[in-house]
C-alpha cells in the first residue's frame, strides 16, 4: 500500500500528463493569461512612449543624422561649482547644439563645422580643454550661440566677445599657449543667390512688408541643401583655418547688442499644415 501511495506521489511529480492538466486549471490559465496581458500592455506602453520620443526628434532632419563627415566634438570640463578639470573627456554632437539653439539651421552648421576645425587646431590631441578657450564671433544668434556652446567661451566672463568684423567665421583662442586661429568660409561656398534671397526677405520685413510663405520655404529647403553638403564634404574644402601671430584678445565686444534675427518670421503662415507631432507642442 506504501508502495503504491510512492509510486502515485512520485508521478505526480514527474508525469507530464498531470503536469499539462494543472496548467489547463481555470485558475493556473487566468493567471497565465492575466500575466500575457500585463506583457502585451507594458508593451504598448513602451512603444507608444518610444513613438512619442522619436516624433520629439525632428527638429533634427535626417540628412544631419546621417551626414558623412559629421563627427562630434570631445571635450573636458570641470566637475563642479568649485570644479576641477574633468578626469574623462564627454562627447557633444550637433544634434545637442541644435537641441539647445532650438533649431538645426544653416548658420548652425556653418559655426559647427568652423569651430570643430578651429578646435582641433588648438587641440591636437583631439580632447578640447573648454576652461581654456576665448573667441570672437559675430553677433548673430546661431554663431553666438555655437561660439559659447561649443567653446565654454563666455560674455558674461569676458572669453566670448562679439565683434562682426570677423565675417562668417570665428577668432579662437588658446588661453595657456596664446596659439590663435581664425577660421572663415572659402569664398562662394554659400550659394549667392540663397545669400540674396535671404536678403530680400529680412528687408522686406524690416519695412514691415510680409513675404510669401512659399519664399520662405524656398529659402529652408536651399539652406538645409547647403548644409547636407556641407556635411558630407571634407571641411578644408569649405573652411579655411589661418594661424594669428601675437594675437590680443579684444577686452571688449565691438557689437555686444543686437536684434534676434531668427524670429522676424515667427507668426507667418505655412503653405501646408505641420505634422500633427507638431501640432501637439
Ligand atoms: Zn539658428
Amino acid at each position: 500500500m506504501s508502495e503504491r501511495r510512492e509510486a502515485v506521489n512520485r508521478g505526480s511529480e514527474t508525469s507530464p500528463i498531470r503536469k499539462t492538466k494543472c496548467l489547463r486549471s481555470p485558475r493556473r490559465f487566468a493567471q497565465s493569461l492575466a500575466v500575457l496581458f500585463l506583457v502585451a500592455a507594458l508593451g504598448a506602453a513602451q512603444a507608444s512612449l518610444a513613438q512619442k520620443q522619436t516624433g520629439q526628434e525632428d527638429f533634427y532632419l535626417e540628412w544631419a543624422a546621417q551626414a558623412r563627415y559629421l563627427q562630434p566634438l570631445w571635450v573636458v570640463d570641470t566637475d563642479s561649482a568649485l570644479g576641477r578639470l574633468n578626469l574623462h573627456p564627454k562627447s557633444i554632437t550637433l544634434k545637442d547644439m541644435a537641441r539647445v539653439h532650438g533649431h538645426l539651421c544653416d548658420g548652425l552648421v556653418t559655426s559647427w563645422v568652423q569651430l570643430s576645425a578651429a578646435l582641433r587646431e588648438l587641440f591636437p590631441d583631439g580632447v578640447v580643454d573648454r576652461t581654456d578657450v576665448r573667441a570672437v564671433s559675430r553677433n548673430c544668434p546661431c554663431c553666438a550661440d555655437a561660439g559659447a556652446w561649443m567653446t565654454g567661451a563666455r560674455i558674461n566672463q569676458g572669453t566670448l566677445m562679439l565683434d562682426n568684423s570677423v565675417g562668417v567665421g570665428f577668432i579662437v583662442q588658446r588661453i595657456s599657449t596664446g596659439e590663435a586661429v581664425q577660421v572663415s568660409l572659402r569664398p562662394g561656398v554659400y550659394p549667392a543667390q540663397l545669400a540674396a534671397l535671404e536678403q530680400s526677405i529680412r528687408a522686406r520685413r524690416a519695412r514691415g512688408e510680409t513675404v510669401e510663405p512659399a519664399e520662405i520655404d524656398r529659402f529652408e529647403r536651399g539652406a538645409n541643401e547647403y548644409s547636407r553638403k556641407l556635411l558630407n564634404t571634407p571641411q578644408d574644402q569649405f573652411v579655411i583655418v589661418e594661424r594669428l601671430r601675437d594675437y590680443h584678445f579684444p577686452d571688449h565686444s565691438q557689437d555686444p547688442i543686437a536684434p534676434r534675427s531668427d524670429t522676424i518670421n515667427r507668426d507667418a503662415p505655412r503653405t501646408m499644415p505641420q505634422p500633427a507631432v507638431n501640432q501637439q507642442r
